[in-house]
């Protein structure tokens, strides 16, 4: 497949290595990571599924109709939006109550679908050296763009915030800006709101940065970005600034979600304390947003990597039990519940946890070395030097594959 192609917007000829089969194969394999490392799609299914079909009507306008499109909302209370090279979209809590109205969320979506009908991610792939290790798994990725409490995300080998997110060049930004204007005006959305949602964006950067840090580090805004949409709007698109905004619509959907906001803004501060590595302040903003919502996923996970960056694994893993009964069906509880377990050497269990996490979401190998790691407590030699073998299959560098290949040299399973 290596070569040019046609892109499927401009029709000009485009470098690239990497056909849509694999776009596709390599969305299924890295977006459920990201997914759960945003905590899992809302459970308020009226809201994610007005999400689902909002965006599903814009993307039968683009240039890849027959792409395999998904949109969803996640529990993160940051704010974001990101698109995988399959089509699989996510917007997050922090920006769908930022929103206004559902010509911006269209806006938002219209501008996500423009990254994959340019094919943004595949021609950065294919420009980079990196593409192998991006096509062999979520493995080498994961925690390498961690920000945040970077100590304990590394100890817990779990997928960093961002670690799977393409980052945009200011030329994508252009591009995938063009593009979700002309899809959001031909779903027959009002125009103005796209530059109504850069406007809420860039007021947000000076009020909450932390919250939109990882955004604007991904999708690089800019003056000159602004000033073309800006223009765009006025000119091209001017005919389109009568079309209908749909508040109202947006407002009903919402409802819910609105109800909850302190506690949202209560999480979004206590991650950037947590990023800060304040936890002890992180963890008084997390008990606020949980005596609001005692049943939130996001802020239970949240309070459990509090009480774990603080070493308090009894707690965090209570924080981790409570999150996995009210949201079954998402894998990060396990892993987090597993590594507390193993901390306070309750092996077995830990194993459970882990075995659980690796079947729902399979790819993470840093879940292969804590069962090796839960086997070598539970003195299950053999078995724990089978997954540390299987780990340095995947990963040979770092604190845990030097652990596993020290065990290895002291079994006798690798001679010196
Ligand atoms: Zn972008």
């Amino acid at each position: 497949m290596v070569g040019c192609a046609a892109n499927p917007v401009t029709g000009k000829s485009q470098f690239m290595m990497v056909s849509e089969a694999q776009e596709i194969e390599i969305d299924k394999q890295h977006s459920p990571h990201q997914f759960s490392s945003d905590y899992g799609s809302l459970q308020d299914t009226s809201l994610n599924n007005y999400i689902d079909r909002t965006g599903k009507n814009i993307a039968a306008r683009t240039h890849r109709p027959h792409m395999p499109y998904s949109f969803r909302g996640v529990n993160a209370t940051y704010v974001n939006a990101y698109a995988f090279p399959g089509g699989s979209i996510a917007v997050t809590r922090g920006i769908l109550l930022a929103l206004e109205n559902e010509a911006q969320l269209a806006a938002l979506l219209g501008h996500e679908l423009g990254h994959v009908n340019r094919r943004h991610t595949a021609e950065q792939m294919s420009k980079s050296v990196l593409t192998n290790l991006f096509v062999g798994g979520v493995a080498t990725y994961a925690g390498t763009k961690s920000s945040g409490f970077g100590r304990l995300a590394s100890q817990l080998g779990m997928v960093g915030a961002g670690a799977l997110l393409a980052s945009y060049s200011r030329d994508n930004e252009r591009e995938a800006d063009a593009s979700g204007l002309e899809y959001m005006v031909r779903a027959g959305y009002n125009s103005n709101e796209f530059v109504g949602l850069m406007d809420m964006l860039r007021r947000m950067s000076k009020n909450k940065p932390n919250a939109i840090e990882l955004m604007f580090a991904t999708h690089p805004m800019s003056d000159e970005r602004y000033r073309t949409a800006v223009e765009a709007v006025r000119t091209q698109y001017r005919s389109s600034r009568s079309f209908p905004l749909y508040r109202d619509r947006y407002m009903d959907h919402t409802t819910k979600l609105r109800s909850i906001k302190e506690a949202i803004q209560a999480m979004q501060k206590g991650e950037s304390l947590m990023a800060k590595g304040k936890y002890g302040e992180a963890e008084i903003h997390f008990s606020k947003a949980l005596r609001q919502t005692p049943d939130d996923y996001a802020g239970l996970v949240m309070m459990s990597k509090c009480q774990m960056a603080q070493k308090n694994y009894a707690k965090a893993g209570s924080f981790a039990e409570k999150a996995k009964t009210v949201y079954p069906q998402e894998s990060q509880a396990y892993y987090l519940s597993g590594f507390a377990k193993i901390k306070q050497k309750d092996y077995a269990s830990a194993y459970e946890e882990f075995k659980y996490y690796e079947k729902v979401l399979p790819g993470n190998p840093n879940t292969i070395f804590f069962e090796g790691l839960s086997l070598e407590g539970m003195q299950q030699i053999k078995k724990s030097a089978n997954e540390y073998n299987k780990y340095l299959q995947i990963v040979n560098q770092g604190e845990k594959a030097k652990y596993a290949y020290q065990r290895l040299v002291k079994w006798g399973y690798i001679k010196k």
